[in-house]
């Protein structure tokens, strides 16, 4: 599986690829992320990759062309550009980042795993050229009610999501069928490790659950169930 992530800002995106089980999926080779400076595609001689919105109004908006050229050619499979946009296979994903996006959640983690390659573009300033939307992106995802300074968190956290799920990527794959959205729960049974009593000053006692103690793992089940109703 492939993402390529569009941005202003790759150094964000480097900088999470590099840690962690993301890392260990790309050095394994079950994952590949690239991050690309949109800036790369700016072909005038400032690079510029914004400009003033028509009609006027406050602060500035990412130019059509460079996002453009730049998915086109970073494009693993061939696209066609026509006059309603662009065709591509259906084992690609386009997606723009915005606030005004389907909210993301655990179902459309699962429905983007199933792509090749996905291909997100982070916006920035007062938001991307709208002929990006119509006519470049397949979809437009939020990843909540707020509104961030770019893209660039909102596509790691698709990025994070969407990847775990992606065979190979984490070591346990027993994880994926208990958590949270998966079970049909919203909510993970409560997890506790060693030591069975912590005391973080003399008289205080924060204990495990004895039932988590007694090694009955039916009943174990059992309380997991009835607690993360
Ligand atoms: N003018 C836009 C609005 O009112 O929705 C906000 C633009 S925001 C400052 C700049 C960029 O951040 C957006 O183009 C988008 O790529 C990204 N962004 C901000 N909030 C987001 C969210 N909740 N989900 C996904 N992307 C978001």
């Amino acid at each position: 599986m492939q993402f390529d992530i569009f941005t202003l800002f790759p150094d964000i995106i480097d900088s999470y690829k590099g840690e962690s089980i993301i890392r260990r999926a790309i050095d394994a080779g079950v994952l590949r992320v690239h991050s690309h400076n949109i800036r790369d595609w700016a072909h005038d001689k400032h690079s510029t990759v914004d400009n003033v919105p028509y009609g006027g109004g406050a602060g500035m908006v990412m130019k059509v062309e460079p996002i453009y050229r730049a998915i086109c050619d970073c494009s693993l499979f061939e696209i066609k550009t026509t006059e309603r946009g662009l065709v591509h296979s259906d084992k690609q994903r386009i997606i723009l980042l915005s606030a005004k996006g389907e909210r993301f959640t655990q179902q459309k983690a699962q429905e983007l795993a199933q792509y090749e390659h996905i291909m997100l573009i982070c916006g920035r300033y007062e938001g991307v050229d709208e002929r990006v939307t119509t006519y470049i992106a397949d979809e437009e995802i939020s990843i909540g009610e707020y509104v961030l300074t770019g893209g660039e968190i909102p596509a790691l956290v698709l990025l994070d999501a969407v990847a775990r799920l992606h065979k190979g990527v984490l070591g346990n794959v027993e994880s994926l069928k208990e958590e949270s959205f998966t079970t049909g729960h919203p909510k993970e049974y409560p997890h506790y490790t060693r030591p069975a009593v912590f005391s973080p000053k003399p008289g205080v006692e924060w204990k495990t659950p004895d039932i988590l103690l007694s090694g009955n793992h039916q009943e174990i089940q059992k309380w997991r169930q009835q607690d993360s109703r």
